[in-house]
């Protein structure tokens, strides 16, 4: 372990990487040390028997703004979801298809039955100008929580429990729609100018990519850092003195190592993985619960969207449920039976990933999304809890605090 550096970076989630691939590029020495024996964090995938299963299911946004700063997301191959969602409401399959996308289909498509006609033109509407407006005038929206802006955005209150509130419980592992509108706002912004897709090689790849340009030798994996003070981290192998240091741990760490945070709220995913001889939809396409039963937020058949994720001849299901009290998996299955409109009875059941702490909660107050990083004395803090719970709130979270570090140790004259 050398004895000092210019700045220790804790944690090697995607925050931490993308504060080192900043540090590396201003020539700012640096070493990074990761609790696990892998990095990623939240983003991780086990292959487990030839399926690829990610530690909770996750999508890789393409409308990220800052993935593009980080790497060449054609490295990732890539298997992309069908734009738009199903959604199974009183016995029947409805398609919304991407109001950007297919401008004229989208409205009219669901017209047999999710929300009502004028809901589907107000959110192509609505979509549209997410689309074409910059982060900052979205930003300087009055902040709210999402269920008063969509309620304020004139939809009803059909479209919101049949279509919106299913989508959004998967997205932001919030059924109550507690969330800031201005999380809200900034993810649907991508939803609807990027694709969503998975990497052939799981999730995982993802911060393998953005790993990639850094020296393996500055990269300490299997030290968990104990205590955190100026100038000093303290780890089982001893003491690494410093002149600045970084904490992007996830939230709950942040915490233990950094009190003066406060606790960081966080809310619950479960995804229940079942392998499937026969497909029961032959698309890559996010089923939603329109009937408001509350126990699935989405289910898609991924395999649809990556053939990598199951071995040959056989389908992968991966289904997400939002909340601390996830049901079991017996549950989950009959209601994929009801979503899928299929017999589940002979799918397999190969694991159940629960994570408490999935994602931070964002309520309103998160302002313009950059929560100070900067907490004196040279200790700085990054992650999705300072901007927003997702992989661009990480990712942008590092590369700005990245920045922050190096201007503090080179000030201008
Ligand atoms: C189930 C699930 C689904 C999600 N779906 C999506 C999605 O579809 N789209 C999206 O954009 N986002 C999604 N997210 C959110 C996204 O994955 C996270 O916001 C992001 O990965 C957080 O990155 P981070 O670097 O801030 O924190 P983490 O990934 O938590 O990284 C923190 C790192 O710090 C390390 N660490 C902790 N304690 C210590 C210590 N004492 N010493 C040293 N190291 C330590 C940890 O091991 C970890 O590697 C999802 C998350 C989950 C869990």
């Amino acid at each position: 372990m050398p004895a000092d550096t210019e700045v220790v970076i804790v944690g090697g989630g995607l925050a931490g990487l993308a504060a080192a691939r900043r540090l590396h590029r201003s020539g700012v020495p640096w070493l990074l040390v990761e609790a696990t024996d892998r990095l990623g964090g939240r983003v991780a995938t086990d292959n487990v028997d030839g399926y690829l299963l990610d530690r909770g299911f996750q999508v890789l946004n393409t409308g990220y703004p800052r993935l593009g700063t980080l790497l060449d997301v054609g490295i990732l191959d890539l298997g992309y979801f069908t734009s738009g969602v199903l959604v199974r409401r009183n016995g029947t399959l409805h398609r919304l298809t991407h109001p950007l996308r297919d401008p004229i289909a989208a409205p009219l498509s669901a017209s047999a039955g999710v929300g009502t006609l004028r809901d589907r033109l107000r959110l192509a509407a609505l979509a549209a100008t997410c689309a074409a407006t910059g982060v900052r005038r979205l930003l300087d929206a009055p902040e709210l929580t999402t269920e008063q802006a969509l309620r304020r955005a004139g939809l009803s209150n059909r479209i919101i429990e049949e279509l919106l509130r299913p989508f959004l419980s998967g997205v932001l592992a919030d059924r109550a729609l507690e969330t800031s509108s201005h999380v809200t706002a900034l993810i649907a912004r991508s939803f609807v100018r990027g694709r969503i897709g998975v990497p052939a090689g799981g999730m995982a790849e993802l911060p393998a990519a953005v790993a990639g340009p850094l020296p393996r030798t500055l990269l300490r994996l299997g030290t968990p850092v104990t205590a955190v003070n100026p100038g000093r981290v303290r780890t089982p192998d001893g003491d690494i003195r410093c002149r600045a240091v970084l904490v992007a741990t996830d939230p709950g760490t942040a915490t233990r190592l950094l009190p003066s945070l406060g606790p960081v709220r966080t809310r619950a995913l479960t995804t229940y993985y079942h392998s499937v001889a026969h497909p029961p939809l032959d698309e890559p396409i996010l089923l939603l619960d329109g009937d408001r039963r509350e126990i699935v937020a989405n289910t898609v058949v991924i395999s649809r969207a990556a053939p990598t994720y199951a071995p040959p001849g056989r389908h992968l299901v991966s289904t997400s449920v939002a909340g601390h009290t996830p049901p079991p998996e017996t549950v989950v299955r009959a209601e994929l039976g009801r979503l899928y409109g299929c017999r589940t009875d002979d799918w397999e059941h190969l694991t159940t990933v629960n994570l408490p702490a999935a994602l931070p909660a964002a309520p309103p107050g998160q302002g313009r999304l950059r929560q100070p990083v900067d907490l004196g004395d040279g200790v700085f803090v990054a992650g999705d809890h300072r901007d927003s719970p997702s992989i661009q709130g990480a990712l942008a979270s590092g590369w700005r605090t990245g920045g922050a570090i190096a201007r503090h140790l080179t000030p201008r004259t």
